[in-house]
């Protein structure tokens, strides 16, 4: 019960009042229980207007930011998402509630295993995991309508470009290692156009058409 009003509380000030408007990704956000998607330890903080650790150096991203790049990924029921950076599986759940088809990438190992169980816990059936370097995309299933990458990249890697159906959207954080700016690449019949959606802070992408490992 503690965390339904949590949640609640959450979707009104960090969401909707600060202008996320479409209402299949308000709802995703009343439903998903972002509580399970954190360490025990962190729950109490998981509705809470930040970023948190999810071990490996890794972090679930900000209630707020998850919204943005989910409202302006401009999606359907039938959508199929494409996403690159898995983490802690939450951004994956939001889409999972709004779009019929999730393909989900995660390049660390720990990870990918503990959200597979969690997925299946939920019952979240229409997400496809894959243990891989997410930079180069998830071919086979391509096109997709719409890719968000949710870690920092250097550039948007052409891969990703070639696999965004005509008519989809791609959000991605380009810039450096520090901070990015967010991206929405738009894709028709006559080319790719860029628009710049604000400064932001996200880990790295690391990978062939991203950073190098550390
Ligand atoms: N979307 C996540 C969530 O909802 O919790 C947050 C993602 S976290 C900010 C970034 C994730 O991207 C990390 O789990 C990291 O391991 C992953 N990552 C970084 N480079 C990657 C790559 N090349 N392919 C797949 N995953 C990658």
């Amino acid at each position: 019960m503690k965390y339904v009003r949590q949640r609640a509380e959450m979707v009104t000030r960090q969401i909707e009042a600060r202008g996320i408007t479409d209402a299949k990704v308000i709802e995703a956000f009343q439903k998903v229980p972002r509580h399970l998607f954190v360490n025990d330890a962190l729950m109490d903080q998981a509705y809470g207007d930040f970023p948190l650790p999810i071990g490996e150096k890794q972090t679930i991203s900000q209630p707020y930011i998850v919204a943005e790049m989910t409202q302006a990924l401009e999606l359907h029921e039938e959508s199929r998402v494409l996403e690159i950076g898995t983490g802690s599986g939450y951004q994956a759940a939001i889409l999972a509630e709004i779009v019929s088809r999730v393909y989900t990438i995660e390049r660390i190992h720990s990870l990918f295993i503990k959200v597979r169980k969690l997925f299946d816990t939920l019952h979240y059936y229409n997400i496809r995991t894959k243990y891989s370097d997410g930079s180069s995309g998830w071919k086979k299933e391509s096109p997709f309508d719409a890719i968000i990458v949710t870690a920092g990249a250097p550039e948007i890697p052409n891969s990703l470009i070639e696999q965004l159906a005509l008519g989809g959207h791609m959000i991605i954080p380009v810039g450096n290692q520090y901070s990015q700016e967010l991206i929405k690449l738009s894709k028709d019949e006559k080319g790719v156009y860029k628009a710049n959606l604000g400064g932001c802070r996200f880990v790295k992408l690391v990978g062939v058409h991203g950073w190098k490992e550390v």
